[in-house]
């Protein structure tokens, strides 16, 4: 089994699920007693949530990058960086460590392909849904993925930092989520990707109009697969 280096904090939040689902899942396929062997960087999350909102996307890269290098220098064999909107500056990580970012457009990318769709939705930050690091990647991997219109995806955005990464669910946030959902799926969507970590915090897969791609849960589920595909479990 490989050592998986998470770089979380990012928030705290979807942090959690990544250490649960990495360990349930290693236990459902060893048995036994078995876990993950993981090694964890938590950032403080404002810290970065002050660089994104600055467009201090260098000096953030730079951080994690730092992140990274501590992460290898403990053992860790692939990191995972848990978080969509900080792929922004993935470049950043990879110059810096000899050793795989399991990227989660990638890893996301090939589950919808896997399910045999080439247009779902996207769900995520103001950055990942505007930027173009996201959508262009995905697109190269013969993905289309439609984003709200502007205003929506600021109340979209605006929910994700005052709610979700502080744990705060609301109904009326569900309900404007469902809602953006459904208007995807009018221009032709097939699938929803919940393109931030936090958002299957809220959005239900057995209330959604849309067969859900949750991105905190497959990219956590590509880092078991590459911990435990290394032939010496
Ligand atoms: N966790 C979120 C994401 O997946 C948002 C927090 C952040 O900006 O890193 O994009």
């Amino acid at each position: 089994m490989k050592t998986i280096g998470i770089i979380g904090g990012m928030s705290p939040e979807s942090t959690v699920l990544y250490y649960q689902t990495i360990n349930r899942e290693t236990n459902r396929r060893l048995g036994g007693n078995r876990s993950a062997d993981i090694v964890m960087h938590s950032v403080d999350f404002e810290t970065i949530a002050a660089m994104q909102r600055k467009g201090a996307w260098d000096e953030a890269g730079k951080a994690l990058a730092q992140s990274a290098q501590k992460l290898e220098s403990i053992g860790a064999e692939a990191l995972v960086l848990a978080t969509n909107t900080m792929h922004k500056v993935a470049p950043f990580i990879e110059a810096a460590v000899r050793v795989p970012l399991i990227h989660i457009v990638d890893a996301t990318a090939d589950a919808v392909k896997k399910r045999g769709f080439g247009k779902v939705g996207l769900l995520g930050t103001k950055f990942t849904m505007s930027d173009g690091f996201y959508t262009a990647r995905m697109a190269e991997a013969g993905v289309e993925t439609p984003v709200p219109s502007e205003n929506v995806q600021n109340e979209i955005h605006r929910i994700i930092f005052e709610e979700l990464c502080l744990n705060k669910i609301s109904a009326a946030s569900k309900t404007y989520y469902y809602q953006t959902i459904e208007d995807l799926k009018k221009q032709g969507a097939e699938g929803v990707i919940l393109g931030c970590t936090e958002i299957g915090l809220l959005v239900d897969a057995a209330d959604c109009p849309l067969p859900v791609f949750d991105s905190a849960e497959i990219h956590a589920l590509a880092a078991v697969d590459f911990a435990l595909n290394d032939g010496a479990v």
